[in-house]
C-alpha cells in the first residue's frame, strides 16, 4: 500500500511559509523549529522538506542525499542546543511518532528533539 500525503497538514503549510515558525536551522533538504508547545526545556521539531507522511516512508523513498541532510541536521541541533550524548552535554530523546497506534497528530515526518532536563523513563 502506498504511502499518502496530504499536502495540507500544518507543516507542509510551514515548509510552503504559510504559518510562521521558529526556526533553529535551515539546510538544502531540512528544516528544525521550536515545537509550539514545548513538552522540555528544549523540544525542537525536524523535518525533512519532502513530502513524507512518516520515518519508515521517508526511510525507504528518501535520497541518499535527503537522508544524510536530515540525519545530519539532527546531530547538529543536539549540539546547537547543548542536548548532546557527549561528555560536554547531558543528552536528549529522539521521537518520531508515526500513524494512529504511534499517535501522529502531523501527517509529515518530524522528529521532536527533547532535552534541557531529566526526562520521564517512557516506553509506551
Ligand atoms: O508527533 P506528533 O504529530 O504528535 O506531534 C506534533 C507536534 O507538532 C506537537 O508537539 C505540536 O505541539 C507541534 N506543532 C507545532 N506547531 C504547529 C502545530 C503543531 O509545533 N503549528
Amino acid at each position: 500500500m502506498a504511502y499518502v500525503y496530504d499536502d495540507q497538514n500544518v507543516f507542509a503549510k510551514i515548509l510552503r511559509g504559510e504559518i510562521p515558525n521558529r526556526t533553529v536551522l535551515e539546510t538544502e533538504h531540512s528544516l528544525a523549529f521550536h515545537d509550539i508547545a514545548p513538552q522540555a526545556p528544549v523540544h525542537v521539531l525536524v523535518v525533512p522538506k519532502g513530502h513524507y507522511v512518516c520515518y519508515d516512508h521517508f526511510a525507504l523513498e528518501a535520497s541518499d542525499a535527503e537522508i544524510l541532510d536530515f540525519t545530519r541536521a539532527v546531530g547538529k541541533i543536539c549540539k546547537m542546543l547543548g542536548v548532546q550524548a557527549d561528555a560536554a552535554g547531558d543528552g536528549c530523546r529522539l521521537i518520531a511518532n508515526a500513524g494512529v497506534h504511534g499517535v501522529q497528530e502531523v501527517p509529515h515526518l518530524h522528529v521532536h528533539i527533547l532535552g534541557g532536563r531529566m526526562l520521564g523513563r517512557m516506553l509506551a
